[in-house]
């Protein structure tokens, strides 16, 4: 006879990814390149996370992309599978790029719902390309569906109230400011290097009608560390998010704030990702989803995808620095309170 064992379903951290991310490939010299996750995953596998489970994510469905993006947009890209084309400027797509975009915006709904069923405590999903530059018609640097905007709305759809969409690549999501402009379901906050690319992100560009307060801006001139994260998180985000009462937080989690990083001109180091991981873990009372962004440098990127990996797991909890801030961090933090001080308290978190 067959000895059939059962096992207490075990409630853990899933990270969800698969090869087929690697199909896309941009280009020879793109710097959102397969070997991105290839590091990530040898240093998962180099140094086992516990209490951590892989999972091998679904494609989105029309229905799913199609409340972030236009019929006609998604028809395009999905049209164009198998052929490699151009959708924008810096946008190209090779034969395994359409799968790969659909993947990247199932792995973060599943994700999401996973952590809202019940099934999993936490996920992250570990996807290319990358989505919050991409705009309801089009697609944008580096980006062809808005992976984290899809999943927010996903969200939404299962009964969550109020997400919580924070974006800490060092590029301004303009994607999801611009999708989310005008609602209050889903606060949309950033904080990114500005003057820079895409151009939008402006501190005093805080949403519109019913969205009004609920998109926060925070635009760092550069050469800002972990100390100057922390000061942003512990003076402008928490306490909003504290006020907020978020029932899930999504982060646009880009590493091209690292230090290493060749596009941007930040020095945060893998503490300082932890740190902001384990903030916003508390601040999502546990209920967080993570999405793969930018990050350029190979190790910069994989040594802090697995800083956050351990925080999600829970064997990792990393308290902000006390340290110095720059003055320009402390004006940043001004100009985004003038545009925000009449929606919300200024307490400390
Ligand atoms: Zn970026």
């Amino acid at each position: 006879m067959r000895r059939v064992h059962y096992y207490a379903a075990s409630v853990t951290t899933r990270l969800y990814t698969s090869d087929l991310f690697l199909g896309h490939r941009p280009g020879p010299s793109h710097p959102e390149r397969p070997e991105r996750l290839e590091s990530i995953h040898a240093v998962l596998q180099r140094a086992p996370v516990a209490n951590v489970t892989q999972v091998a994510p679904r494609p989105a469905t029309r229905a799913e992309l199609t409340r972030v993006h236009t019929a006609q947009y998604v028809e395009r890209v999905l049209q164009s599978a198998g052929t490699p084309c151009e959708l924008d400027p810096d946008t190209s797509t090779s034969a395994g790029s359409v799968e790969a975009a659909l993947l990247a915006a199932g792995a973060t709904v599943q994700a999401v719902q996973d952590v809202l069923s019940g099934a999993a405590e936490n996920g992250f999903a570990l996807v290319r390309p990358p989505g919050h530059h991409a705009e309801e018609h089009t697609a944008m640097g580096f980006c062809l569906f808005n992976n984290a905007a899809v999943a927010a709305e996903a969200a939404l759809a299962r009964g969550a109230q109020r997400v919580l969409l924070l974006d800490w690549d060092v590029h301004h999501g303009n994607g999801s400011q611009s999708h989310f402009w005008k609602r209050r379901d889903v606060l949309y906050a950033s904080v990114h290097q500005h003057p820079f690319y895409p151009g939008t992100g402006a501190p005093h560009l805080a949403g519109e009608g019913d969205g009004a307060g609920f998109n926060v801006n925070c635009g760092l001139p550069g050469a800002q560390g972990d100390d100057d994260y922390a000061a942003v998180f512990e003076g402008l985000f928490l306490p909003i998010a504290e006020q907020y009462r978020p029932d899930l937080v999504v982060v646009s989690a880009g590493f091209d704030p690292h230090r290493s990083d060749p596009l941007g001109g930040m020095r945060v180091t893998e503490r300082g990702f932890a740190a902001m991981c384990s903030a916003l873990k508390v601040a999502a009372k546990g209920r967080i989803v993570l999405a793969l962004e930018g990050g350029y440098d190979l190790d910069g990127l994989a040594q802090s995808v697995h800083a956050c990996v351990e925080v999600l797991a829970g064997g990792r909890s990393e308290a902000f620095t006390s340290g110095t801030t720059r003055p320009d961090t402390a004006e940043a933090l001004e100009d985004s309170w003038a545009a925000h001080s009449k929606y919300w308290r200024r307490v400390k978190a």
